[in-house]
Order: structure tokens, then sequence, then C-alpha cells
């Protein structure tokens, strides 16, 4: 998967926010130490968590499965638009044959697990939508025969409170291998003044 961290609110909109109830502005230095006291007081200690809201970030995600998607999409505190499996299917009708062995370039379509028989069974299913629109038969028909793991990409929104909730619940063990992957990824893309208004959970 590959994460781009394509914009990003600035520390200094937040705490500036978080002034306004006190009309202190002229204590703020910017966005430096003061203001990020100040954000993790506010928002996190005392619990004002709508103040982290002024916070807004938008990523760029390639490579992940559409189960993931799928889990993804439950997260509904958060604005997604997604790669149409309806309008870009023919990126897949000018391949040749797929077999069990062409892992490589499956790769290109599929999030591959290291499990050879999922994957050579996910290969399979991606030969056999290939054989579906060679055969001419519509996307939108098509799509009804995708693997879970056909990869996809979105742009997501999220503010910092939906994201520090998204990181706890989604970096933990419990949570599905490839969206622990995904939680560390997005918090590695976080700006490094930032980093410090969340928490992932270590890997096992
Ligand atoms: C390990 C794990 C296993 C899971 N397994 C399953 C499963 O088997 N089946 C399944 O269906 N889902 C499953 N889920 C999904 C889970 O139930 C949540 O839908 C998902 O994690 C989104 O969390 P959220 O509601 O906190 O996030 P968001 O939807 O982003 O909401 C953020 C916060 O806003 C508030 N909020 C949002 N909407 C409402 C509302 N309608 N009413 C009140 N408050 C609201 C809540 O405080 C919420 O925490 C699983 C999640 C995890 C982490």
């Amino acid at each position: 998967m590959k994460i781009t961290l394509q914009n990003y609110t600035p520390l200094v909109i937040c705490a500036n926010a978080i002034r306004t109830c006190w009309q202190s502005f002229d204590k703020s230095d910017c966005g430096g130490e003061k203001d990020k006291e100040l954000i993790d007081r506010v928002g996190n200690k005392f619990k004002h968590a709508s103040t982290l809201e002024h916070l807004v970030y938008n990523f760029y995600i390639q490579g992940i499965s559409r189960a993931l998607l799928q889990e993804f999409a439950r997260h509904r505190i958060a604005s997604l638009s997604v790669k149409s499996s309806r309008y870009t299917l023919k990126e897949l009708k000018s391949e040749i044959t797929f077999t069990c062995k062409d892992s490589e370039r499956a790769s290109k379509y599929l999030v591959l697990t290291g499990i050879e028989m999922v994957d050579e069974m996910s290969i399979k299913a991606l030969e056999n939508l290939r054989l579906v629109l060679v055969e001419g038969i519509s996307n939108d028909k098509a799509k009804y025969c995708l693997p879970e793991s056909y990869k996809t990409e979105l742009t997501w929104t999220i503010n910092a409170r939906s994201l520090q909730n998204f990181l706890t619940l989604r970096s933990d063990k419990s949570a599905l291998w490839e969206i622990q992957n995904l939680a560390h990824a997005l918090y590695d893309s976080l700006p490094e003044d930032h980093k410090y208004l969340f928490n992932v959970k270590e890997y096992d």
C-alpha cells in the first residue's frame, strides 16, 4: 500500500480555535510548544475533544484490498472518494492469461497474503474476471465476480478526533492484519509535529 498525505491543517488553527473560547490569541506561539501543550490539554486531557475537529487531514491511499475497504468504510466520521470498479475494470482487459504462478504480474491488481493456497485462488478469481471482461460483459455486471483481494484506491479526509479513534481501534491486534498495517502507515505519514496527538499500538 502507498499513503500520501496531500494536505493538513496547521496546529495553529486548532490552537486559535481553542483560544477563541477565552480570547487569548495573544498567548499563541504560532503552533509552537505552547500551542501544542494547549491542544493536548484541552482536546485530550480536558476531553473538550470537539476542538480537535479543526485539524483535518487529506490522504491519498493506494493498493488496499476491497476487503479492507469494507472495514474502512465503517468509519462514518470521515469522507471517502473511491476508485470506481464500474469505470475502471477495463484495465484488466488488455492482460494476457493469468496462471497461478503469475503472482508478480497479478500483484498489480491483487493484495496477496503470502499464503500460497489463498493467493493461487485469488489469481484464479482474477483470471475468471478477465475472461468475463474479454467476453464483452459490462463492468457493472462483471464486478460481481471481483475477489475481495482486488486492489482499490481512494481519497480519505478525516479530522484529528476521528483519526484518533480510527488509529486506536485499527492498530489493535484484534483488527484485520491489513488494516493494522494501514493504521501504522497512516500514523507514519503524519507531520512529525502532529504525531504527539495520536497513539498506535505496537505490533505483537
Ligand atoms: C476489531 C474490530 C472488529 C470488528 N468486527 C466487526 C464485525 O464483526 N461486524 C461489524 O459489523 N463491525 C465490526 N467492526 C466495526 C465496528 O463495529 C465499527 O463500525 C467501526 O470500528 C467504526 O467505529 P466507530 O463507530 O467508532 O467509528 P465512526 O463511525 O467513525 O464513529 C466515530 C465515533 O462517532 C460516534 N458515532 C458515530 N455514529 C454514531 C451514532 N450513530 N450514534 C452514536 N454515536 C455515533 C461514536 O462515538 C463513534 O465512536 C469491528 C471493528 C473492530 C475494530
